[in-house]
């Protein structure tokens, strides 16, 4: 296993390769970040990008969302990925919210993953990236990094990932270290073809070596 020094000087190393990692998903409020969010699940975010300007521009709330039609709102999103039980989800999403908590976004994760297709990494995503509230958000890039750098067991789940995470990275960075371990998977250490021979981290990465070598 990597230890806590390495890790941290590997996302030294990270952040240089990557000074502006943010968040891809477009919005203009809290409400149509949770609703990107859960549209981008098994989806790209540049996908989600192409269907959500149409989306938020008939539906910009969730007060308008909740009486949206279905058919409506599957023709929208028909270009993303699962987007039959995604419409539901976010008509569902909306009405919950106008009912439940007067049209606002909670603030609170557990309170978040009571609406329908908010699961634990999309509400760390939302309550980082719209409200400032730490979290790591784990999701298939940040895990696949984690694993490959051996942060954690091969076996570990992704809370277990999310947990080490937050062990070994300071508060203050949770959500920056979020982003750029997302940017360093989808850019740099992606799932079928990892740049190794060009990576900086090479030197503290076991997989990376096997790689090259072969
Ligand atoms: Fe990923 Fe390869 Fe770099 Fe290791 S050496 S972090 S596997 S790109």
């Amino acid at each position: 296993m990597l230890s806590k020094a390495n890790f941290l000087k590997i996302l030294d190393i990270i952040a240089e390769m990557f000074p502006r990692a943010h968040g891809e998903l477009r919005s203009d409020t809290p409400f149509q970040m949770l609703i990107a969010v859960i549209l981008s699940a098994q989806a790209t975010d540049k996908g989600v990008n192409k269907a959500t300007p149409a989306l938020f521009a008939k539906y910009p709330d969730s007060k308008s969302l909740a009486l949206a039609d279905i058919s409506d709102v599957e023709s929208l999103i028909k270009t993303i990925g699962l987007y039959h039980s995604k419409a539901k989800n976010i008509i569902r999403t909306a009405e919950m919210l106008e009912t439940d908590f007067g049209g606002e976004l909670p603030h609170d994760k557990d309170l978040l993953q009571k609406l329908p297709g908010v699961g634990r990494k999309t509400a760390n995503v939302v309550l980082g990236d719209a409200f400032g509230i730490p979290g790591i958000a784990v999701d298939t890039h940040v895990e696949r990094v984690s694993k490959r750098l051996q942060l954690v067991k091969q076996s570990a789940t992704v809370t277990e990932v999310e947990d080490k995470l937050m062990k070994v990275v300071p508060e203050s960075e949770w959500v920056v270290t979020h982003h750029r371990l997302i940017f360093f998977g989808r850019y740099h250490c992606t799932a079928r073809s990892p740049k190794c021979t060009l990576c900086p981290v090479l030197p503290y990465c076991k997989f990376g070596e096997k790689l090259s070598i072969q």
